[in-house]
């Protein structure tokens, strides 16, 4: 007998058209699945979970993050664009995490994307040197109870070696040996909590041919490839590489573009109308890109947007955070573009707060292509729900009258997560992460050595920076 829960009278916001929102209604679940959304469901022999006064959402998806990145949280204070963040990131500090440190801090990662309603992460990780790296970064993921796709990455030496060959990391594409092994072992399946991708460099950042090369690998093992590519003219490895890709059937719905702000109109359609899906890492773009986050133009060319929080050491991963940044960020423009037009006030908005919970669900699954599973309420996806309590400080008393996904958007925090599920399974309840609470002592114990010993090996000056004082070694 399969267990059944029936969440009672939460106010349901379900991010599926057929179903919508119910002001007050059930949420049945069987096992791991959603079996009803409806006013009223009656189910004797389920456990019954009073989820009145709170709002009932599809679990966020981050579709871009560095979860290793966490051990670094603060560091990245006034960092200038790439000199800052990659000299310090890829030419150092990327380089003094060991396998056990990709297990913890994978693990306090996905917890603490738990905490703040997020039930899936594409973890792009790019810290990997060799395959004990990657397993125990899988360890992590897994023992976290998050859903995850675990997007296999390689760490770029940003100088020639002895070791590499005397090539440069642009010339080394994804370790075909290590790919097999994980895809034929333990990440063989796409039914799995934690699934597999390929985290490649792309054509801006790699040769033509290892960018080629490493698409035609995810595609022979069935992958979605996901790459950072901002399109900067001057500034791209294979300047027209999404062009060449086009026409020899690389890009396609399994091809995922991470930032993608400088693309011109032209290459941006291409980029879309061949189904390519797109992570907009709108604060960590705001901070570091001169142009907007792909939100609004790529919705104008008839794609759906996804969004991801990227680096923590900037701010942490919070996509309840990032989801209002990202709607506030892309209403500014839609304003001022109005304005600019003569056509100010607009008679409608084009982007609402629904817009931004759409990128943080729907489309997230999307470019995930897991949207068959997750990113709505719909009957016999996967019971990846949050309930936000409604009763908090900060959100009293908006419910009942006013807009659940308004407030959500522009008003909740991860103190206001009061549950989270995975596949029908608590993670979060009454507020409380139910990972063990002296496990998790440990584990902050644990992450701090990480991040010790790791800015010491990197000889990071981490006390207050005074002025002229160098942020990270020569
Ligand atoms: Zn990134």
């Amino acid at each position: 007998m399969v267990n059944r829960t029936l969440l009672k009278n939460a106010t349901i916001v379900s991010m599926d058209d057929a179903i919508g929102d119910l002001a007050r209604g059930d949420i049945l679940i069987e096992g791991e699945t959603i079996a009803a959304v409806a006013p009223c469901i009656a189910a004797r022999d389920a456990v019954v979970v009073n989820a009145a006064g709170m709002v009932a959402i599809p679990g966020l998806v981050n579709s871009h993050i560095h979860t290793w990145e966490v051990a670094l949280r603060g560091i990245g204070s006034d960092w200038v664009s790439a000199r800052d963040y990659f000299g310090t990131m890829h030419s150092n500090l990327t380089h003094r995490f060991e396998a056990e440190d990709n297990r913890v801090v994978n693990l306090f990662g996905a917890l603490s994307a738990i905490d703040g309603g997020t039930t899936t992460i594409f973890d792009w990780c790019h810290n990997l040197r060799h395959g004990e790296m990657a397993d125990a970064a899988i360890d992590g993921l897994e023992a976290s109870g998050i859903r995850a796709v675990f997007g296999h990455g390689t760490a770029k030496t940003m100088y020639e070696t002895k070791a590499e060959g005397g090539r440069s990391y642009a010339e080394i594409g994804q370790p075909r040996a290590e790919v097999h092994r994980l895809r034929t072992g333990r990440l063989a399946s796409d039914e799995r909590r934690v699934t597999m991708a390929l985290a490649i460099l792309g054509p801006d950042w790699s040769t033509y041919e290892v960018t080629e090369s490493d698409i035609r690998l995810a595609r022979e093992y069935g992958l979605i490839n996901s790459a950072h590519t901002f399109g900067r003219k001057g500034k791209r490895m294979t300047p027209d590489g999404m062009w060449r890709l086009a026409k020899a059937g690389l890009l396609g719905p399994d091809h995922n573009v991470v930032h993608g702000n400088c693309f011109e109109d032209d290459e941006l359609r291409m980029i879309v109308e061949a189904g390519c899906s797109v992570s907009a890492t709108c604060m960590a773009e705001l901070l570091n890109c001169e142009r907007p986050a792909l939100l609004g133009r790529w919705e104008r060319f008839g794609g759906v947007p996804s969004i991801g929080t990227d680096v923590d050491p900037y701010f942490s991963a919070s996509m309840l955070a990032e989801m209002r940044r990202a709607f506030l960020h892309q209403r500014e423009l839609d304003n001022a573009a109005a304005a600019a037009a003569g056509r100010y006030p607009p008679a409608a908005h084009a982007t609402t707060t629904r817009s931004a919970l759409r990128w943080a669900t729907i489309g997230g699954a999307k470019a995930l292509r897991l949207d068959h599973r997750i990113g709505s309420l719909t009957p016999g996806k996967q019971a990846d729900i949050v309930l936000v309590r409604g009763s908090d400080m900060n959100l009293f008393p908006g419910l009942p009258g006013g807009d659940p996904v308004h407030m959500v958007v522009m008003s909740a925090e991860a103190a206001n997560v009061d549950s989270v599920l995975v596949a029908g399974e608590f993670v979060k309840r009454h507020g409380r992460l139910l990972y063990p609470e002296i496990a998790l002592r440990q584990l902050k114990s644990d992450l701090l050595a990480v991040r010790e010993r790791v800015m010491r090996k990197g000889g990071y000056v981490y006390t207050p920076v005074r002025e002229g004082e160098r942020l990270f070694a020569a």
